[in-house]
């Protein structure tokens, strides 16, 4: 018997729930892209966006996913040659880095594992080391969407002050904007890249990059940047298609706009609690679970962990099977395990992963835990007793 018909739920870790009144925004008639409401909407789109980023600094939207946003920043930051450090935590800090060797940089890994965040120290001495200032950008990721390791940017900041390294700070925000607290300016981050089809609650589609003066004046001394990825004609245009290099997304823009009309209305600083406490109820849930059986939580420290999304070991063949009852049976997708083993390898079979970014509240998480529950019931997969009452407490206790 399937229990499935209904309203479906992805908690994957993107594309997130988008809210209805985002969809209804987006479901609209072509509109002038000459003149009227889309043009005139822009000055205050970018303001609200800049201020999801809690920055000052100047921002730009791509027609384009979270590698397109990747490529932008780098694109206007790199020249063939330049060096690169890249402090990498599980598949997203490679997947960036492969992206600056294709554009012909010189890249340097620092890999920190599956399992833990950047070590601030170790980032310092590796700095120290660049006596001749070669690095020019050190590329982070805030949260590894497939580990779902969180890291500190204010100590990686910190840790590139004490080795008094030049390199401009580039952060990977694109799963964590709008879930885990981000202070792009107070934590003094030079570029910051995101995504429209997370956090912000908005189709897959646009690519935002926000860049302070520090980054404008690396970028004017290149010799050349290409056209359609240069930043500058799309922070300071004469004309509305400059925005975009083209066309604009113009549904996408009217989905952005209700999106971060929903999250100012919340208030940032609500919207993170929101996620916060969530994440708690499914930590909660998870770790409860994991006394007595199989399943764990792959970040052990609550402190290194995000708000968006939670990435999970069951052992194979348990994680694909879970997956699977809980979508035909339940109507809930679950995340796959992204880059914790090779896809040929059965034990890729071992883990998943929850996305609880953007849009999504108390009943959609416990009824989520609660479908997660009756297929490790289901399933025979041994698990400890009283989760779902650990993961209410949390919710309770709000
Ligand atoms: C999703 C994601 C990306 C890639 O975004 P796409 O839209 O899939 O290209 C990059 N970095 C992080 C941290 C992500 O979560």
């Amino acid at each position: 018997m399937t229990l499935n018909n209904g309203r479906p739920y992805l908690a994957i870790p993107g594309p997130s729930v988008m809210p209805d009144a985002v969809l209804q925004a987006m479901h609209r008639a072509a509109p002038n892209i000459y003149e009227g409401e889309l043009i005139e909407m822009m000055p205050d789109l970018m303001r609200d966006l800049c201020r999801v980023a809690r920055t000052e600094a100047h921002a730009v939207i791509y027609i384009s996913n979270g590698h397109g946003a990747w490529e932008a920043a780098l694109a206007n930051v790199l020249a063939p040659g330049d060096r690169v450090l890249v402090p990498a935590t599980g598949r997203f800090g490679h997947g960036w880095s492969e992206i600056a060797a294709r554009l012909g940089a010189e890249v340097e890994m620092l890999d920190f594992g599956k399992q833990s965040p950047v070590d601030p120290e170790r980032l310092e001495q590796a700095l120290r080391a660049d006596k001749s200032h070669k690095t020019k950008a050190v590329l982070v990721t805030h949260v590894d969407t497939s580990t779902s390791i969180l890291n500190d940017i204010a100590a990686i900041r910190a840790a590139m002050d004490a080795a008094g390294h030049p390199a401009l700070l580039m952060a990977d925000c694109i799963a964590s904007l709008a879930c885990d607290r981000f202070e792009m300016d107070d934590w003094g981050v030079d570029v910051m890249v995101a995504g429209s089809q997370k956090g912000l609650m908005v189709p897959p589609g646009l690519g935002f990059v926000f860049f302070n003066d520090k980054a404008a004046q690396v970028q004017a001394g290149l010799d050349r940047v290409s056209s359609y990825w240069d930043w500058a004609p799309r922070a300071n245009p004469d004309y509305f298609y400059q925005f975009f290099g083209g066309t604009a997304p113009t549904h996408h823009l009217y989905g952005l706009r209700a999106a971060l009309d929903m999250i100012h209305a919340e208030g940032l600083e609500a919207v993170w609690a929101r996620h916060d406490r969530l994440a708690q109820a499914i930590w909660a849930a998870c770790e409860t679970w994991g006394q007595g059986g199989p399943l764990a939580l792959n970040v052990a420290d609550r402190t290194h962990r995000s708000r968006a999304v939670t990435s999970l070991r069951i052992g194979a063949p348990h994680g694909t099977e879970l997956r699977q009852w809980v979508q035909d049976k339940a109507g809930v997708t679950l995340g796959i395990g992204l880059g914790m083993a090779d896809p040929d390898d059965p034990a890729w079979h071992g883990f998943f992963r929850i996305g609880h970014m953007g849009h999504v509240n108390a009943h959609m998480v416990l009824g989520m835990l609660g479908v997660v529950q009756a297929g490790l019931t289901a399933l025979d997969i041994p698990h400890g007793t009283g989760a779902l009452e650990a993961a209410t407490e949390v919710i309770a206790g709000a």
